[in-house]
């Protein structure tokens, strides 16, 4: 209330006083659609929104606020397709199901989505947890925790015993038999009531694992393990609900039903073949690679014990090979997205990818655009993140050295805004 009487008094002055702006000067700035850097620019932020892009160095006026980035090649914040907040890679962890309540998995899920927004990374989709990674995005979007704009499946859907069946690898007592509630679905009549249940518990969107998995306590990482039909029924539900849908598939044949079914992003994409990128071109699906994850994965597996018997050979089988499907999958045409699976990795590393993407012989630009306006529009958020353009959120970062030039300068972010609020400087 005192508040709106200030501004009342205040507003028969000419110029109103009380909007602040917040004009960052960019030495150089990558404006996520045109494909070079413009040097001296500045970018007025107002509240959350960007209100202006302009040439030169604009300078303040009554209360205008500065931060000088004349040094500093300025970005979009970044946007990660493939991560999961809600838990990290460590020696061992597979016990964790036995021993984290959701409150443990609630903290340790704050502090990784803090270290994926000092990373750089403003929005992320988090591709499956238990359900605490929907608490976890109400909380960000409540100012409770610091932590990037987060879009989440809640909990994957998968097929009895299939990757992210909960209780693979349990004891028969302990087991069970999930069902479509806990995200394990056998026919089409389950698979919508899966779908139904992720939107009544808060979802954004809908994955599904299409294939084995190397993480799974499962012996298969990589064969069909949902029928056309019942893939068919999650992509009919989710339009329901306006939700898009991605599948997790290493396998050639579960990556084709789960194209041809309708999803919007095949995940790791691992062994596909000819006539999947054939598949890929024809249904405009979007790959997402998480060549990191791979390689991570790959490592791990060669210290002894660190996974379980079990996903030990699958980690060394598969997770070498994503780099190189990448980079026939890209030569032949198929649509990139960016992401990353961070939390089968160390969180705050993500970058790093654009690193392996451009080594696979993308150029920089390519790898740093499929990570903004490519993912913004797969978010259905194109208007409002991906670019440093008018109108939208005020989410932007900054590097020390030209990005198109060193990739590398992406893994040492200097400046995060997000939303306006500038958390990192
Ligand atoms: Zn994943």
């Amino acid at each position: 209330m005192r508040k709106l009487y200030l501004l009342a008094g205040l507003s028969l002055l000419a110029t109103p006083l009380f909007a602040q702006r917040t004009l960052i000067h960019c030495g150089n700035l990558f404006d996520g659609v045109s494909n070079g850097l413009q040097p001296q620019m500045t970018v007025v932020v107002e509240g959350n929104k960007i209100t202006a892009v302009q040439k030169g160095y604009t300078s303040p006026v009554g209360q205008d606020r500065v931060l000088d980035m004349k040094s500093k090649t300025v970005l979009p914040g970044l946007i990660d397709m493939h991560v999961h907040l809600e838990s990290q890679t460590r020696r061992g962890g597979a016990i964790d199901g036995f021993t984290k309540n959701p409150s443990d998995i609630a903290y340790q899920a704050a502090q990784y989505a803090k270290t994926t927004l000092l990373a750089g990374f403003t929005t992320v989709r988090d591709l499956g947890g238990s359900g605490v990674n929907v608490s976890l995005r109400n909380a960000i979007n409540a100012g409770l925790v610091d932590g990037p704009r987060v879009l989440t499946v809640g909990k994957s859907i998968a097929t009895t015993g299939g990757h992210a069946d909960p209780t693979n690898g349990y004891r028969k007592d302990l087991m069970g038999d999930p069902g479509p509630e806990d995200g394990v679905i056998n026919g089409p009549e389950d698979a919508r009531k899966a779908v139904r249940q992720r939107y009544k518990d808060g979802s954004d969107l809908i994955k599904i694992t299409a294939t084995g998995g190397v993480l799974s306590n499962a012996k298969d990482g990589s064969g069909a393990q949902f029928t056309e039909e019942e893939v068919k029924a999650v992509v009919d539900a989710a339009k329901d609900y306006g939700f898009a849908v991605a599948a997790h598939a290493h396998g050639a044949e579960g990556m084709k039903r789960a194209i041809r079914a309708g999803v919007q992003t095949i995940e790791h994409g691992t062994l596909m073949d000819d006539e999947a990128i054939e598949l890929f071109k024809k249904y405009g699906t979007y790959y997402v690679p998480t060549i990191i994850a791979g390689k991570t994965a790959a490592d791990s597996a060669r210290h002894f014990g660190y996974y379980p018997p079990l996903v030990t050979p699958k980690a060394l089988a598969i997770g070498p090979k994503i780099q190189a499907t990448f980079a026939k999958a890209y030569k032949a045409g198929v649509k990139i997205a960016f992401g990353t699976d961070a939390g089968v990795y160390i969180h705050g590393f993500n970058a790093k990818e654009f690193e392996y993407m451009v080594e696979a012989g993308m150029p920089p630009v390519e790898a740093i655009k499929a990570a903004l306006m490519t993912n913004a529009t797969l978010l259905g958020m194109n208007t409002q993140i991906g670019s440093v353009e008018t109108g939208k959120f005020a989410d932007i970062i900054a590097v020390d050295e030209n990005p198109l030039q060193n990739i590398k300068t992406l893994q040492a972010i200097r400046f995060v805004m997000k939303d306006g609020k500038v958390y990192k400087q």
